[in-house]
């Protein structure tokens, strides 16, 4: 396929001959025609994909030539630095066009950014906090945003942006297209999936770049946590073949306890990083495990992307990913560079059912290695393991990991966070019952009619 077939214009095909690109990648393949359509999308792919030119081609496409001022494109990502490179990729893809870009972002002169808003643009990308100070400003007008597309929504939840993203949505036009690039799967990313999407059209690419012929994957059943524990002490002892370990788990508070019980059998031997831990901690972990000083990095999902680290000997998934692309992504981590990677998982009944999604996915069984005898299965559970009297769903009770991001991204304080949006009596009643108290509630009907 070449991007001919894409039936792009003129000023699009002028700017991507200047960039000398020859064909499209496969997200942008796969996403044209389904940006297109004007229908909501979630694409799992990660940066280094070609994500940003698979929602920006038919994006342009589409974006008649206007002169408001308001923008009609908004783009939303969790760092500064993206803003900056998705900034410049739009003005590569648009260098031939009129479309206005700006890019906006905290911890710079907010008056100038106003001052640029105000001389009229196109399509804004931003963070969110930036967004939404500008926007409760009133010099940024959100009403005429007819597209949302939320990029790395995965690491802007982690980084704890799920308030400003819901207030947000809130100010933005209900009728738009929500796009949204992921290059895991969180849980996060799937309630904020389900509550704010409609019927979104999944777009996914072969995740792990690494053939899957490369990588030997085995499995091992552990009735619970410490008997997995157990397992991985007698497993890590053969440190001459184990000598590059990257060990996933789901959750922030598991790479916590994994590492205390590591440090007993293991002192000084693993680190840990996950987004409750400071930058400069998270870049010594991860030096000190690609220099080898320590041969085993315990690490989430998320915190795992970008690490770009060689000769990594085995991936252990001490837990079971619920979605099956997180596995992909995992074991892609070892097996690079046509070397023979290793994958170990480990699962306990709970997770048989995650197992069978990942194997649907890759159309092939993990083969089972039996517990080796020396490992003692115990009988001792943590206490989300022990038999839960079940509750009813209770929406406002929170999910085990759910704690505050950490310090190092910690902007502001909840109670701190609340804006006077003004019209608060109606809002909340909005937000607690998401639909009239009352049926002769004649102003919210109205603007419902709208
Ligand atoms: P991204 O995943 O959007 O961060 O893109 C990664 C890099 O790939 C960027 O430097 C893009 O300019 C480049 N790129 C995007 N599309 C293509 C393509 N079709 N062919 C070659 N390079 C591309």
């Amino acid at each position: 396929m070449s991007f001919r077939d894409l039936n792009l214009n003129t000023p699009l095909y002028n700017a991507i001959d200047d960039l000398g690109f020859t064909e499209p990648t496969p997200i942008q393949r796969e996403s044209f025609n389904v940006v297109s359509s004007g229908k909501d999308v979630v694409g799992i792919a990660q940066t280094g994909t070609g994500k940003t030119f698979a929602y920006m081609m038919p994006i342009l496409k589409n974006l008649p030539y206007s002169t408001q001022e308001n923008p009609r494109v908004l783009v939303l990502v969790p760092t500064r630095e993206l803003v900056v490179q998705v900034v410049d990729e739009v003005e590569k893809l648009a260098k031939y066009t009129n479309v206005r870009v700006l890019g906006v972002y905290g911890g710079t002169n907010i008056n100038t950014q106003k001052r640029q808003v105000a001389e009229g643009i196109d399509i804004l990308v931003a963070t969110p906090g930036r967004l939404y100070d500008l926007a409760v400003s009133r010099v940024l007008q959100l009403k005429s945003i007819q597209k949302l597309v939320i990029d790395e929504v995965d690491i802007m939840l982690d980084l704890g942006f799920r308030h400003q993203l819901l207030n947000i949505f809130d100010i933005l036009p209900e009728r738009r297209q929500n796009i949204m690039f992921s290059a895991t799967m969180t849980h996060y990313v799937d309630d904020l999936i389900t509550n704010f999407f409609v019927n979104p059209t999944r777009v996914s690419i072969a995740v792990s770049g690494t053939p899957l012929e490369n990588i030997a994957q085995t499995r091992y059943l552990a009735p619970n946590f410490y008997t997995k524990v157990n397992l991985l002490n007698h497993i890590l002892s053969d440190s001459e073949t184990y000598n590059k370990v990257l060990i996933f788990v789901a959750f922030k508070r598991m790479a916590d306890r994994l590492f205390e019980q590591l440090e007993e059998s293991y002192y000084g031997e693993s680190c840990v990083i996950h987004s409750n831990k400071t930058q400069n901690y998270r870049l010594r972990s991860i030096e000190q495990f690609r220099n080898g000083e320590n041969r085993i990095l315990i690490a989430t999902d998320v915190m795992a992307r970008g690490l770009d680290i060689e000769n990594i000997s085995h991936v252990i998934n001490f837990d079971t990913p619920e979605f099956p692309e997180n596995y992909m992504h995992r074991i892609g981590r070892t097996g690079r560079a046509k070397r023979q990677g290793q994958s170990l998982v480990f699962s306990t009944d709970n997770e048989n059912e995650f197992i069978e999604g990942i194997e649907s996915l890759m159309q092939m069984t993990i083969p089972v290695t039996p517990m080796p005898e020396d490992v003692t299965i115990s009988t001792e559970l943590l206490e989300e393991e022990r038999p839960q009297i079940k509750e009813r769903y209770n929406p406002i009770k929170k999910r085990q990991d759910e704690d505050a991001p950490g310090p190092a991204f910690h902007e502001k304080k909840e109670k701190n966070q609340k804006v006077n949006l003004g019209g608060s009596y109606q809002r909340t009643i909005k937000q607690k019952y998401k639909k009239p108290k009352t049926r002769g509630d004649k102003n919210y009907n109205r603007k419902k009619r709208k």
